[in-house]
């Protein structure tokens, strides 16, 4: 069998120094992989004019996956004001429809819940990754009109694909689904809801449910050993992904994966973090266990387990700790630890 290829992205601000330590990891890991680099993002366009070149697309179709950074700086924004995020294009062109966000708390103490955490948060934000809020996001607005607006759409086909990986997924999990919505305000939200009903009658064995978003945000932080599945809109699921990373530590520990039928892109689903780029000591789990991800979705799951072990076992010891965790390790010496519990 040949081997798999990925394409690398390493992006900008903290994007290349996780990548360059998910790359450790999966060397040992898994040294059958393949790599090759592009540059893409806010340096790209500084070089070339373009943070996405069309070549570069088309020649990331090629691959088997493709491992991402973060991409986009505050300081470099197109005339209109708005950030560079060829990390959107790509789950666009690429159709890459369903972000997966787990939520995992290694420790207790790393979640400002605490004492009542201990072994509850578990939980898999399915995010809507190519329609919803950001549908309109690259119609030319008219400020001179008086009037800018932002269209939430929901296809039939959109919501279908995405509510169906959802339940694949609650499957293969605790089997509990759950819902995101404003359905009892926003007619988009109602259609979405409708499909969703309509869909559950195919996966009896999961326990549906609906929620306001406003409910969901309370619930997380409230009782969030009630989730396991949660599906959204693609807003909502920006929103309450970043929410959710929030209980187990933060950014630096939630990785993402965005999937479609033929693509698919894996990243942290932290953004470039400007504040604490080039000073070494980036959290390194976020891109680790999204590099695992990676593996489990080319089919190499024996060492995308090992991956998760190595970083869980890691973790139990205190002083194995970036500081967004409390802890004094660098960005090298945290991927050293977990690479020591790979061996
Ligand atoms: P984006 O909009 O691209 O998602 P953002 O502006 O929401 O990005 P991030 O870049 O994700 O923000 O950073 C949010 C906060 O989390 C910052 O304070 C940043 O330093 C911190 N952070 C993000 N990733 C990490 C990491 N890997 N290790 C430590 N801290 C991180």
């Amino acid at each position: 069998m040949r081997p798999h290829r990925i394409a690398v992205l390493p992006g900008d601000g903290i994007g290349p120094e996780v990548v360059g330590e998910a790359l450790r990891v999966l060397r040992a890991a898994a040294p059958s992989l393949v790599y090759e680099e592009f540059s893409v993002g806010a340096g790209e366009y500084l070089r070339s004019g373009d943070p996405l070149p069309p070549g570069v697309l088309d020649r990331l179709r090629q691959f088997d996956a493709i491992l991402l950074g973060a991409m986009g700086l505050p300081g470099v924004r197109w005339p209109n004001g708005l950030e560079m995020t060829p990390q959107l294009d790509l789950r666009e062109r690429l159709d890459l429809y369903c972000g997966l966000r787990p939520v995992y708390l290694f420790h207790p103490l790393d979640s400002p819940l605490r004492d009542r955490a201990a072994g509850s948060i578990d939980l898999l934000v399915v995010r809507e990754s190519t329609e919803g809020l950001f549908s309109a996001r690259l119609r030319p607005p008219d400020p001179a009109s008086g009037c800018v607006e932002d269209i939430l759409r929901i296809t039939r086909a959109g919501a279908e694909r995405v509510i169906r990986a959802a339940f694949r997924q609650a499957l293969r999990r605790r089997k509990k689904l759950t819902l995101v919505d404003k359905a009892n305000v926003l007619p988009s939200m109602a259609f979405f809801r409708q499909v969703f009903l309509e869909i559950a009658e195919e996966f009896p064995q999961v326990t549906a449910e609906c929620l306001y978003v406003d409910a969901a945000a309370l619930f997380l932080v409230l009782q969030p050993e009630r989730f396991d599945v949660i599906v959204t809109e693609n807003m909502f699921g920006d929103i309450l992904s970043d929410l959710a990373a929030g209980l187990v530590g933060g950014m630096g520990m939630a990785p993402s994966a965005d999937i479609g039928e033929r693509h698919a892109v894996f990243q942290p689903a932290h953004g470039s973090a400007p504040d604490i780029a080039g000073q070494g000591f980036a959290d390194p789990v976020a891109a680790i266990l999204s590099a695992a991800m990676m593996l489990d979705w080319l089919g190499e799951n024996g060492a995308a387990d090992k991956i998760r072990q190595a970083v869980r076992r890691a973790l139990r010891q205190r002083t194995v700790r970036t500081p967004d965790l409390g802890g004094r390790c660098r960005t090298t010496a945290m991927t050293d630890a977990i690479l020591a519990e790979l061996k």
